[in-house]
């Protein structure tokens, strides 16, 4: 295999394995994104292309949003949290924040869009699948348990396969 074939860049422009569909919650509908997931031989690639963030214009504030898989496998809530059924981050071997198996670097915004692309190997696309990936309204600070204090969830969408 030639070492350009094992980037992120040409696994990126194949199908993936599995894929969430992201939609705002009611005070954020502009927001839709896409976060597909590929399995390498080294951990699982999360590719996440998002657009409609809150976008203030503050150079010296931009927009940072915590971003994490969750346990929940249902975008449903109630009027305090719209998403309050994806319950806490997916945990599967008992770890504190930021080391649960479903934690992500954060979304940074660019006057409303966001892409990411990272590799991680604390999950197989097999244990993500039916669960939820939420956008959080703030940063991530990494330290606060059990969540990193990144505020509300703005965004949800549930891991499907994608059939082939
Ligand atoms: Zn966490």
């Amino acid at each position: 295999m030639n070492r350009m074939n094992c980037s992120g860049v040409s696994l990126i422009q194949r199908q993936p394995q599995a894929a969430a569909v992201l939609t705002g919650s009611n005070e954020y509908p502009d927001i839709y994104g896409v976060v597909r997931f590929y399995s390498t031989k080294n951990g699982t690639l999360v590719y996440a292309d998002v657009e409609g963030l809150p976008y203030a214009g503050n150079r010296c504030s931009q927009e940072v949003f915590g971003f994490h898989i969750h346990e929940g496998e249902s975008c449903t809530g109630n009027a305090d949290d719209p998403f309050a059924d994806a319950k806490t981050h997916l945990n599967n071997d008992n770890c504190g924040h930021p080391f649960h198996t479903g934690d992500m670097p954060p979304l940074f915004g660019n006057k409303g869009k966001s892409v990411s692309v990272f590799l991680t190997n604390r999950f197989s696309i097999e244990e993500v699948i039916g669960k939820a990936v939420i956008i959080h309204g703030s940063p991530d600070d990494f330290t606060t348990q059990p969540s990193g204090n990144a505020g509300e969830k703005i965004a949800c969408g549930i891991i499907r396969p994608v059939m082939r």
